[in-house]
């Protein structure tokens, strides 16, 4: 009923314990809906050793965990050998017919390591097959066994490599699916992609493409998230939604995927135009590809969903008709309360568009019933971007002062127990909004601002429709349930038990699509970008804050004393929320330390001219933590010294030269044709590698064409002094045979051969790092690099 908001004969007016008995139920149910989403996030128990033969169990699989993760086991190195017989040894004793893929393959995706140049590996791929029946394709299941160099892979990749194991148990189990299934464990994902890439370009099983169920893990625990498809999904995502007993997944995350620098093996299996999905728990990241990613550190609940879903997923499509499962379109999916809603991607636009239209129709309706004024409304549109700015901005410097007190936090993806600080960040985005409410409210009037927050929400949907199509379901729905809500509140008496019920299922609607976002988004961010999720968690509140407003003792906006009163109690939620923000920022710092199980990464490499005698420590710390600051006095450029260490700008400071040799280069045939030279090369190393690089000094020479171990692979003359290289993964002793087809200037052609192993603790000057100081996650820590400069 639309009385204006200040009539002192509002009936409303004279029921304010009715409103807050009201209240207090709605945010009750609220609360009961926020509890439901965690409950539907969360992981399943892992089932024990001895749970039936045709269930899968994360206590079986993770027996094999402990086996593949007892060791770092980097491509090509004797563990990664041991780890891959374990592999052939358990498929065989299913009765599989498994073989060993061994191949030269290319890089896959975007990652090149080489200048203008080309990157590949040696890979040794476990295949496995289980015939089907009458099979109308084939669904590969897919993880990588190969480790980084710095760490066993816990995690990252054993447990995905452990879940494919029982699953394929559990299967062999029953009756035989209708489709073949493929086991493949791939080799040197950590390196290149290269295994993934070598099993999808030429191995016959992979010739027909097929569904590819990719497994990883980017941290240590959370829930499996489906975050990437191919293109065209719908098929797909109904079977997902289907099958998969624990479908978490969202098409906001294939669009934040796309964005962030990762590539897993299931790019490889896109490139070849396969269909399928991916899957990965990203929770924990403090120890991604850290010595910390031991086979103890994986979440057994992790564990049984990754193998629930894996095995639900494999059976069903299993048995599904795999002739048609390109859609001609994208869904929009997201999770709701343990199951998964979806819809066609084309349906986006047209309900962005509604909901922008409801909204708009709501702010008429207002000003007709004389609950807000067309410059309330407007002030409400104007100052709702207030929230929406300060939060994310107070966010971002929440994390700055927490890493300017612990700078240590800057080389890890996530905190060790960043529980706290996500909480502060919750907190901060509520205190933000609560004091902009409270400052706001008696003047602009609740509608006017409930509107502000819609008109946002719709706006938003508008913009991400257009933008990020995955991601506008976020906010169009909220805002198309909050108008729904507004219409139905005005169309019913104002005293009565319905716009309490109307705002609150909107507002229900709203947890239950914008909670995952907040609660996702942190560990798929890390704290670092704690802003988005503040975004998204001052989103939520703006869609709730009709439900909350109802905690106030008057409806409209008051004048006098009341209005004195609710002012009052309008600032103790404000104060009470950022009191929080900053005490729970300060149990984090407390709790959060770096010790001996929680130790700060640092980044350290070794690398030597072997020419030259000089040698190097070199760090990409931007700001080097005190033991890698014992190392490094200024700034280099690699590029010219060491090409195959990219084209980065490093820390660096003198080191003594270790007595190890670089890469010999034998020529093996040097024929001239005109004005062209072609050399034949081999690269050999002198010790134990992981990796080989040879550079062509473009100022010498010209390359044609270029083949390793006889691929072909492209030539891109790229910047710089040594515009030409190939980088290769797990080399063989015997080395790698390198033909150049050249237009050599007036001199020797230069080449440059660099190689990259463990062993920095052997290095003379080394000091060992204390207890609470350890190693960073990435793929170059702890190298050790040898290079030498050729005249052909
Ligand atoms: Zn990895």
């Amino acid at each position: 009923m639309g009385a204006p908001p200040t009539r002192p004969a509002d009936r409303a007016l004279a029921k304010p314990r009715r409103r807050l008995t009201s209240a207090v139920a709605a945010l009750v149910a609220l609360l009961a809906v926020g509890a439901g989403v965690l409950v539907g996030l969360s992981t399943p128990a892992p089932r024990p050793a001895d749970a039936p033969a045709g269930e899968f169990s994360a206590a079986r699989a993770y027996r094999n965990v402990e086996v593949i993760a007892a060791e770092p086991h980097v491509a090509g190195s004797a563990a990664n050998d041991r780890v891959r017989e374990h592999l052939v040894a358990t498929l065989r004793g299913l009765g599989l017919q498994t073989e060993v893929q061994d191949a030269v393959a290319p890089e896959a995706g975007q990652l090149s390591g080489a200048a203008g140049g080309a990157t590949l590996a040696r890979v040794r791929n476990v295949v496995a097959r289980l015939p089907g029946t009458d099979p109308t394709g084939k669904v590969f299941l897919v993880s990588h066994y190969d480790s980084v160099q710095t760490g066993p892979g816990g995690n990252d990749d054993a447990a995905g490599t452990a879940t494919i194991l029982e699953v394929a148990r559990a299967l062999t189990t029953g009756p035989r699916p209708r489709n073949d299934i493929v086991f493949v464990l791939t080799d040197a994902e950590e390196a290149c992609l290269c295994g993934a890439a070598g099993f999808a370009g030429d191995h016959p099983l992979a010739r027909d493409g097929g569904v590819v169920l990719n497994l990883e893990a980017r941290g240590s625990t959370g829930p499996v998230i489906m975050f990437e498809t191919s293109r065209n999904n719908a098929k797909l995502v109904e079977v997902f939604g289907r099958a998969a007993p624990h479908p978490v997944g969202t098409s906001f995350a294939v669009e934040i995927y796309r964005a962030l620098p990762n590539d897993t093996d299931f790019t490889a299996f896109l490139d070849r135009e396969f269909v399928g999905l991916n899957s990965a728990y990203i929770d924990g990241g403090a120890i991604y590809h850290t010595p910390l990613d031991v086979p103890a550190r994986v979440d057994r609940g992790s564990l049984q969903m990754h193998g629930d879903n894996a095995l639900g997923l494999t059976r069903e499509f299993g048995r599904t008709d795999l002739g048609d499962l390109r859609a001609g379109h994208d869904d929009t999916y997201f999770p709701v309360l343990g199951g998964l809603v979806s819809y066609p991607g084309w349906l986006t636009l047209p309900l962005a568009v509604a909901a922008l239209l409801a909204v708009g129709a709501l702010g008429w309706l207002l000003r007709r019933r004389g609950r807000a004024t067309a410059g309330t409304l407007a002030a409400g549109f104007g100052l709702t971007l207030v929230p929406v700015v300060v939060a994310p901005l107070g966010a971002w410097l929440l994390w700055a002062a927490i890493t300017t007190i612990r700078p240590g936090y800057a080389e890890l993806l996530d905190p060790y127990r960043p529980v706290w600080y996500r909480l502060a960040v919750v907190a901060l985005s509520a205190a933000v909004l609560f004091c902009w409410y409270a400052l706001l409210r008696r003047r602009v009037g609740p509608a006017a601002l409930a509107f502000g927050g819609l008109a946002w929400l719709a706006v938003f949907g508008v913009l991400l429709a257009v933008a990020v199509p995955g991601g506008a379901y976020l906010t169009t729905l909220p805002a198309l349930a909050g108008a729904l809500a507004g219409f139905a509140a005005l169309a019913t008496r104002r005293d009565g038990p319905w716009p309490v019920v109307a705002v609150t299922l909107a507002a229900a609607v709203a947890v239950v699509i914008l909670l995952p976002p907040v609660v996702l988004l942190f560990p798929a961010l890390g704290m670092g970008m704690g802003a988005v999720a503040a975004l998204v968690a001052v989103l939520l509140g703006l869609a709730v804050l009709p439900v909350v407003d109802l905690l106030h003792p008057r409806a409209g906006g008051q004048r006098g004393l009341l209005a004195l009163r609710a002012r009052r109690l309008g600032a103790l939620p404000a104060t009470a929320a950022a009191l929080a923000a900053v005490v729970l920022a300060g149990v984090g710092l407390a709790v959060d330390r770096f010790d001996a199980a929680h130790p700060v990464p640092t980044h350290l490499m070794y690398a030597l001219d072997a020419g030259t005698g000089k040698a190097t420590w070199l760090t990409r710390e931007e700001k080097p933590q005190p033991w890698t600051d014992g190392y490094v006095d200024g700034t280099v450029s690699v590029a010219d010294d060491f090409p195959g260490l990219g084209n980065s700008e490093m820390r660096a400071g003198p080191a003594a030269a270790a007595p190890l040799p670089a890469p010999k280069v034998d020529v093996l045939s040097d024929t001239r044709t005109g004005d062209q030279r072609v050399l034949r090369l081999r690269v050999v190393p002198q010790r134990q590698v992981r990796l080989l690089t040879l550079h062509v000094d473009t100022s010498t020479a010209t390359v044609r064409s270029a083949s390793v171990a006889g691929r072909d692979v492209p030539v891109e003359p790229g910047d710089g002094k040594w515009g030409f290289g190939v980088v290769f993964h797990a080399p063989p002793p015997e080395g790698v045979e390198v033909t150049l087809t050249l237009v050599p200037g007036s001199g020797a052609v230069s080449v440059r051969a660099m190689d990259a192993s463990d062993g920095l603790s052997g290095v003379p000057g080394f000091r060992p790092r204390p207890p609470d100081v350890g190693v960073v996650g990435s793929h170059s820590s702890e190298m050790l690099a040898v290079a030498r400069t050729y005249p052909i």
